[in-house]
């Protein structure tokens, strides 16, 4: 089998005992960017897996490592790769997402692929394309506490029916950003798996649970009769922070500050917010500093937020998710996401 890659290590089959004792020693035994192939009872099939795209974000290696320590064979060969091992194992461990000079590699997979992180991403693609799996699930952590959800391109059995297997929350997107679960886009059917908060033992449990039901059912694309129904959130639209904009959490405004939130502001985190909640602070010369745009780059901000003096409120019922109250990832990627409370699109 050719695999192509001088940036990714092709580990075959390893035994229970080759994988070390720990997590951390896992980490160490593959020390850099890894693809575990393991051989299932069918082995005409693939499946794959991808995680650690981001250092700080455990779960799913530590779900992938709990099964592989049991030895349970799956039903058709999986694919596991691990990104970003080299960052999660710098001290502390699982604490940066990527490093400093890195760019964030889930925002990689599109072309030019011209960084160190573009040319891994456009590896781990390659491998995908020349392997063909039937489906592939990408396993993260919130960077806040929160409920775990699934983010997709597509609404679909086959994407619901990937859902199902590890929550019931199901984020439809058209944003391309330059995340893996872009590779809908390819007609594999993925997923972007999103188990909670990194710090959340239950993250741990249901990236555990969902992998062992990936990589054992015979057919994992065909919607099984559930647990729970799907609540499905159409074309989110996120708030992004222009560059020169600055950011605090505190109980008080922060006057030197151009936004404030409170620290418990993930609470609202998939919640129904009304009009009357207050999310935090904007002073008004700031308000130009606060963007959301639909996919399509429209301004639809003033049907998202609003100003009453400097006190920031929804302009309309929302919900809210991927809250985060790391000023960094709010400045570099968004501060939150929002979808309209019924449902309505953003136009
Ligand atoms: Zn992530």
């Amino acid at each position: 089998m050719s695999l192509g890659s001088p940036l990714i290590r092709y580990w075959y089959h390893p035994t229970a005992d080759s994988l070390g004792d720990t997590v951390e020693a896992f980490l160490q035994e593959m020390a850099g960017p890894t693809l575990l192939h393991i051989p299932g009872k069918n082995r005409q099939r693939k499946r794959a897996i991808c995680t650690l795209l981001h250092g700080n974000e455990p779960s799913g290696t530590r779900g992938i490592f709990r099964w592989l320590k049991q030895g349970v064979e799956p039903a058709v060969d999986i694919l596991c790769f691990f990104g970003s091992v080299k960052t999660s194992l710098q001290e502390p461990l699982f604490f940066y997402r990527h490093l400093p000079d890195d760019k964030d590699l889930n925002r990689c997979f599109k072309a030019p692929f011209e960084c160190d992180q573009g040319r891994l991403a456009k590896a781990i693609l390659d491998i995908l394309q020349d392997m063909q799996p039937e489906a592939l699930i990408d396993i993260h952590n919130t960077s806040g506490m929160g409920p775990s959800f699934s983010v997709s391109m597509k609404q679909d059995a086959q994407h619901e029916a990937l859902t199902s297997l590890f929550t019931e929350r199901m984020l439809v997107t058209g944003l391309r950003l330059g995340a893996l679960f872009e590779y809908s886009e390819r007609n594999v059917p993925t997923v972007t798996i999103e188990c909670g908060g990194a710090q959340d033992p239950r993250a741990d449990d249901i990236a555990y649970e969902g992998i062992l039901r990936y990589v054992s059912q015979t057919d994992v694309l065909t919607p099984q009769q559930a647990d729970w129904e799907l609540d499905v959130l159409k074309e989110p639209v996120r708030l992004e922070l222009r560059t020169d904009a600055t950011i605090t959490y505190s109980e008080a405004e922060d006057v030197y500050a151009d936004i404030t939130l409170p620290p418990n502001v993930e609470r609202h985190n998939f919640g129904r917010i009304t009009t009357d909640v207050q999310l935090g602070w904007v002073k008004p010369e700031s308000w130009d500093k606060l963007i959301v745009n639909t996919p399509a780059g429209k301004d639809v901000k003033d049907k998202i937020l609003k100003l009453e003096g400097n006190r920031l409120h929804p302009a309309q019922p929302l919900k809210l998710f991927m809250i985060t109250t790391n000023a960094t990832i709010a400045k570099s990627d968004c501060l939150f996401y929002a979808v309209t409370d019924d449902g309505s699109h953003l136009k």
